[in-house]
């Protein structure tokens, strides 16, 4: 942390500055410039985050040389993998994709869809079993059934399942059936479930808040992270902008600069982020090319019949039609798909 004193600070007020921060236990170190002085402060920073230095006369600003998210920090760490199920996501080379209807809706459906998806190139199965709907008389997941049929459908075809979890009363039945939980949107700054889902074995994915900036949603990774839960993969899925053509904005920025600042895996979720099917694809493949470890494409069978984002999902043929396309953007930047 840096002291930057106002250009009249007088002696008297640099002293009581310098032995303030003395008595919090740390060093202060001076330089001394044309117009004004500069206090360099030596050692654990997070004494001093809740001070009120600022406050003290002659001080005009108060510069972190360090990050406050610690343990996401890249400066923590080399860029990370996290293993759902016995995938690796994040691994600089390989990008996995992760499809699946959004709502689990029965035993056929789920087992249908896995198949489809795993045969076009998915190595991750979704699939949502309790959902955060807009409205209360909307469908609202299979909850434990839905957590079972999921269960069957890895068994039967070997992909790994995500699922959300809404609620921290539910993490002791999701654990039971899921291999990664899926903290939605809605949820990012959801702070007890953050720290619930950061004291499970299973990895997180977290998705970004539609009103959360880049740094919210580091800091809401960090929750999870302080609890000991190392496995988080962060998920750009389209902010709320003033554009209402697009059921989001896909701010694909997000992703060079979250792994700029951070070591997580991070991945798209195209889909919610567009919300029109006819242009997921396009933007699938941009996310890719922007640097995607993954990306989370939902697919249904009978898109028409879905009892949730329908209009959205890919349909069988255009999913199977996107993946060779994917492949030869990820060539392209020299990664494999
Ligand atoms: C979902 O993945 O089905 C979902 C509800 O996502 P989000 O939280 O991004 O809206
Ligand atoms: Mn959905």
């Amino acid at each position: 942390m840096i002291i930057i004193t106002q250009p009249n600070a007088t002696e008297e007020q640099i002293n009581r500055i310098v032995t303030r921060v003395r008595e919090f236990g740390l060093d202060a170190q001076i330089s001394r410039g044309a117009s004004r002085v500069i206090i360099g402060v030596i050692g654990p920073e997070a004494l001093l985050r809740e001070k009120p230095l600022a406050a003290m006369p002659g001080v005009e600003a108060i510069v972190p040389v360090l990050k406050p998210y610690k343990l996401a920090s890249r400066e923590s760490r080399e860029a990370s993998s996290v293993a759902i199920g016995g995938i690796q996501v994040g691994t600089n080379e390989d990008v996995i994709l992760i499809s699946g209807p959004c709502s689990v809706e029965s035993r056929e459906q789920i087992f249908s869809i896995a198949k489809i998806v795993k045969k076009s190139g998915a190595k991750i199965l979704r699939g949502g079993a309790f959902k955060p709907r807009t409205s209360p008389y909307s469908f609202q997941g299979l909850r434990e059934d839905g957590l079972r049929f999921l269960a069957e459908a890895r068994a039967e075809t070997g992909l790994p399942v995500i699922t959300e979890i809404m609620d921290p009363r539910d993490l002791s039945v999701i654990e039971k059936y899921a291999d990664c939980l899926q903290v939605g949107t809605r949820n990012m700054q959801n702070f007890s479930l953050l720290k619930e889902v950061g004291r499970s074995r299973l990895p997180v994915l977290l998705k970004r808040g539609f009103s959360a900036t880049i740094n919210d949603l580091i800091m809401s990774a960090e929750y999870i992270l302080s609890e000991g839960n190392m496995n988080v993969v962060l998920c750009e899925r389209g902010i709320r902008t003033f554009e209402t053509a697009t059921r989001y904005t896909l701010d694909l920025s997000a992703v060079p600069l979250l792994k700029s600042k951070t070591h997580l895996p991070v991945i798209v979720d195209p889909t919610h982020a567009i919300g029109l099917r006819k242009f997921v694809p396009q933007m699938s493949l941009a996310a890719l090319a922007a640097g995607a470890d993954a990306l989370m494409i939902e697919v249904h069978d009978s898109p028409e019949l879905a009892k949730s984002d329908g209009d959205q999902a890919l349909t069988p043929e255009i999913f199977a039609d996107l993946v060779p396309r994917l492949r030869a953007v990820a060539a392209a930047i020299g990664r494999k798909l």
